[in-house]
């Protein structure tokens, strides 16, 4: 049973450390004259409207992207995707990872999306049926093994589960090493969060071991809500474009300055 729903954390402080650095890798790839491949294997419904009754429920985009926009200079990725959206869609909409990729993706790359809750799969194809991207209704991992390595070879996979189900942290690094046995050049970004039960340790802690190459980069934050168990949000990024860690350095003083802010009130 498929429960989690996007649209109640949309614009939260995790989705403002995914998009900010997801943002950055592909300008850094899309910036080369070549065509690239994008999979996305936990896509969500790709467009939110942060003044949805979920959205005002929860107050995590009040707390994240609406109070942290001046982390990004106005051309940076993010900042120019979030205007460029907001002038299609209206000043509350919000684009996910899907519509980050079809705004900073050029003519001649491949985008493949998959998402499996039936509802969200709808939203997802309406909102990207403007663009070339390829939707799934399918399981993300199901999709991504059968798709290594795309044509073209070059390119990256954003690995976004919900984690709904305990065994997602035992699954995932057999998955990904998996993937990258498959398509070794292939830049491969997990998400998790940090979590005050330390669930996710476990899997960070096999994925250092299998890939001490690559870069895991994670900020701390406020909970959203007195006693929420998210206090932080990681990334886990196999094969990182020269330039990332520093990319990563500069937000992780953005985070830590935001900390240290809301301790004092
Ligand atoms: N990546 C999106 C973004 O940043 O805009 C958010 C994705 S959300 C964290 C995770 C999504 O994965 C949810 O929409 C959920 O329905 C979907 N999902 C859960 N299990 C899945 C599976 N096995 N395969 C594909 N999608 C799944």
């Amino acid at each position: 049973m498929l429960s989690y729903q996007h649209m109640y954390h949309a614009g939260n402080l995790a989705d403002v450390h995914k998009h900010g650095l997801l943002s950055w890798i592909l300008e850094y790839l899309t910036a080369k004259d070549k065509p690239l491949s994008c999979i996305e294997t936990h896509a969500g419904r790709g467009l939110y409207d942060l003044e949805d009754d979920a959205a005002l429920k929860t107050g995590e985009a009040a707390q994240g992207i609406d109070r942290v926009a001046d982390f990004f200079p106005p051309a940076h990725p993010y900042s120019r995707v979030l205007v460029a959206q907001r002038d299609i869609s209206g000043p509350r909409a919000y684009p996910g990872s899907p519509l980050i990729a079809t705004q900073l993706l050029r003519p001649g790359d491949t985008l493949h999306l998959a998402e499996l809750h039936p509802g969200e799969f709808a939203a997802l194809e309406y909102a990207t049926s403007a663009s070339t991207a390829r939707c799934y209704h399918r399981d993300g991992f199901e999709l991504a093994h059968s798709l290594v390595p795309p044509t073209p070879r070059r390119g990256m996979m954003m690995i976004d589960p919900s984690y709904e189900q305990k065994s997602d942290y035992t699954e995932i690094p057999g998955h990904i090493s998996r993937i990258t046995r498959a398509w070794n050049v292939g830049l491969i970004v997990l998400w998790y969060p940090v979590l005050t039960s330390g669930a996710q340790a476990g899997m960070v802690r096999s994925l250092k071991k299998s890939r001490p190459d690559a870069l895991c980069h994670e900020v701390s934050f406020p909970p959203a809500r007195p006693g929420h168990g998210m206090v932080g949000s990681g990334l886990f990024v196999i094969n990182p474009p020269w330039g990332l860690a520093e990319e990563a350095a500069r937000l992780s003083t953005c985070f830590a300055k935001l900390l240290n802010e809301r301790k004092k009130d």
